[in-house]
């Protein structure tokens, strides 16, 4: 049995100050001993070593938005994975949607992150999903096609990755894909991994859902067979709404 994960994104909101509470708020809504699924939160950079300072002991672990793919250098405003690793990040996420389409981020700078984070011994979130017009253009498996491929090229091993199903068209509008519309799409890629790593690695692989997952809809995506918990971005930044969902992924 696949143990089911959840990370909220905070993306770039809070301050350190306001990292730590929030930080400390999911902590005394978890309670002690949490030992349901594996959690985790993704603060900014800037908190990250405060934020991990308050989740020391506890079971959530510290995940990173980002990582760049050389240990150090004139990439100016970049971090790299050794530096996040070093502030105590187990996991981080690479290919989010946002970083795809603000900050020109692509299928082959996403490997490369990806293989750098795995040689730093970190755990891999791969954000992979389609916009509105790819999916109204019926090009949604070639688009999640080449994301799989192109972003795991000349990786070996897939057991150190988490997938995160996003579909663009769900992030932060309100809007969800339903949970056969989900469904569909992680059974799509569980059989590409099947394909490039056999099945027993895809039948271990989690695949988490993306996109305006809320309490309410929580249950209903991570009862579907192959949806093994969420990655959470609006959600998240309240600490009652982010143990609900972490809640409804542990049952
Ligand atoms: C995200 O950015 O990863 C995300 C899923 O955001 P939201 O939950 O706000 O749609």
């Amino acid at each position: 049995m696949r143990r089911k994960i959840v990370v909220g994104n905070w993306k770039m909101n809070n301050s350190v100050a306001e990292s730590e509470t929030l930080a400390l708020d999911v902590l005394a809504a978890l309670g002690e001993g949490f030992s349901g699924c594996e959690v985790g939160i993704a603060p900014t950079y800037l908190a990250l070593e405060a934020t991990g300072r308050i989740l020391e002991g506890s079971e959530v672990q510290l995940v990173a938005q980002n990582c760049h793919y050389e240990n150090d250098g004139a990439y100016t405003g970049e971090v790299s994975a050794r530096m996040i690793n070093a502030v105590g990040c187990t996991s981080v996420i690479i290919g989010h949607s946002e970083r795809r389409q603000y900050f020109g981020e692509t299928n082959a700078t996403v490997n490369l992150r990806i293989k750098k984070a795995l040689s730093e011994g970190l755990q891999v979130i791969l954000c992979v999903g389609e916009t509105l017009a790819e999916r109204e253009a019926g090009v949604t498996e070639s688009v999640i096609s080449s994301q799989v491929r192109e972003g795991l090229d000349g990786i070996s091993s897939i057991s150190p990755i988490v997938i995160a199903y996003e579909p663009v068209w769900a992030i932060g509008t309100g809007k969800t894909a339903t949970s056969a519309q989900a469904e569909e799409v992680h059974l799509l890629i569980r059989t590409l991994i099947t394909e490039l790593y056999g099945k027993e690695a895809a039948e271990a692989l989690r695949i988490q859902y993306g996109g305006s997952v809320k309490p309410s809809n929580a249950a209903e995506l991570f009862a579907m067979p192959n949806i093994d918990g969420g990655l959470i971005g609006g959600a998240s930044l309240n600490a009652e709404d982010f143990v609900a969902i972490v809640k409804a992924a542990s049952r």
